[in-house]
């Protein structure tokens, strides 16, 4: 006789919610429903905060989708799963996605996307496969970020919004290829495709960017210029590639001018990973005529529209943008966490600070003042 399946139930566990607009976040006792088809549940081990989870804390964008729980770069372990789900099992290491991959839509099966129809960047702060929430404080429910909320101890995730990793990873470091440097690195080698001796030049030297210098060094390019206010950033970014060093605040002209002279007329590439539109069309200014390419990753804060003279493109420019660098996160993340396995990219110097859950409301404003690369926090195992 075999013995009848275990159902999940719901579990309450601490979460760090936001009540509001730049709130700090505070620790609640949160009920987690068990995953529905095709879902996972997962106990999160640790989460890196990412620029991006700051801006929509703080953001007052309307609707407001509060309360609510953030985070989306995490490692975990899965804790149960639901009908359907064949890929993972109870015990099985994971990686969250903050854009999943169905297999099965138009862009799942092109080799152009990873824009996936079904599972893509989730905005309403729920679940795609239902429209709810699996998060509730006595009944009330609670809002999801991209559909990951790792923030919580425990969080339900679809099962296309999460990579299997391998059980030697380390869960305190491998979090990070769950978005910024996986994003930065995509850049470079998938949208961009780099090539030996080109000239790059990336605007913000955050994780995004210096991961962007990484990959393009790992390419061979010979000369990568970083432009960031903050010189310390130039510090850390020797270490991973960046050759110059532009600071827009000492100079006496525009950025571009200063790109376009030390480059005989501008960048092969030009990177803008700061999330400022108005950096975008420097970016395109900082690359050269005939192919000069512009790749933007930053996630602006305001003003969405983007401007550039049409002049840019007619003498041959081109502009693209990209999310999480343009990988297909079931079928390329798990090739990354190999490299990083096999010791061919670099991980750990991003981390500037290692915080225990309790100390979240720390990290928020370490990012807040640009005193952190990426903070990973520790959820109690
Ligand atoms: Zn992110
Ligand atoms: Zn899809």
């Amino acid at each position: 006789m075999s013995s009848p399946i275990k159902t999940p139930g719901v579990i309450t566990c601490k979460a760090a919610v936001a009540w509001g607009p730049g709130e700090p976040l505070v620790l609640e006792e949160v009920e987690v429903d068990p995953p529905n088809p095709m879902e996972i549940r997962v106990k999160v081990v640790c989460t890196s905060l990412c620029r991006s989870d700051v801006t929509q804390w703080e953001s007052k964008a309307q609707p407001a989708l509060f309360p609510r729980i953030f985070g989306h770069e995490a490692s975990g372990i899965v804790e149960s799963v639901g009908e359907g789900v064949n890929e993972f099992e109870v015990g099985d290491h994971v990686l969250t996605v903050f854009i999943g991959e169905c297999k099965s839509c138009k862009h799942c099966l092109s080799g152009k996307s990873n824009i996936c129809q079904t599972l893509g960047l989730e905005r309403r702060g729920l679940m795609h496969s239902d429209n709810k929430t699996r998060f509730s404080i006595k009944g009330r429910p609670v809002y999801h970020y991209c559909a990951v909320s790792s923030f919580s101890e425990y969080t339900v995730v679809h099962s296309g919004c999460a990579v299997k990793i391998s059980q030697t990873a380390p869960m305190d470091r491998i979090c990070l290829l769950s978005c910024g440097v996986a994003a930065g690195l995509g850049a470079a080698w998938k949208v961009a495709d780099i090539s030996k001796g080109s000239t790059v030049v990336i605007f913000g030297l955050g994780t995004v960017g210096l991961s962007v210098a990484q990959g393009a060094k790992l390419r061979g390019a010979s000369r990568i210029i970083g432009v960031d206010t903050n010189p310390q950033k130039y510090e850390k970014g020797k270490a991973f590639g960046v050759t110059e060093y532009i600071n827009p605040d000492e100079c006496n002209e525009p950025v571009q001018q200063v790109v376009k002279r030390m480059t005989d007329g501008g960048a092969d590439f030009s990177f803008e990973c700061v999330g400022d539109t108005g950096i975008v069309s420097t970016a395109l200014q900082s690359c050269c005529d005939g192919w000069g390419l512009t790749v933007t990753l930053g996630v602006p804060k305001m003003r969405p529209e983007v401007s550039a003279h049409y002049a840019l493109l007619l003498s041959g420019r081109t502009l693209k943008g990209s999310l999480f660098g343009g990988w297909k996160p079931k079928s390329d993340l798990p090739q990354l966490a190999e490299k990083y396995l096999r010791e061919e990219i670099q991980l750990d110097d991003l981390v500037t600070h290692d915080l225990p859950f309790n100390n979240i409301n720390e990290a928020l404003n370490l990012m807040k003042e640009g005193k952190c690369l990426r903070c990973v926090i520790h959820l109690p195992q």
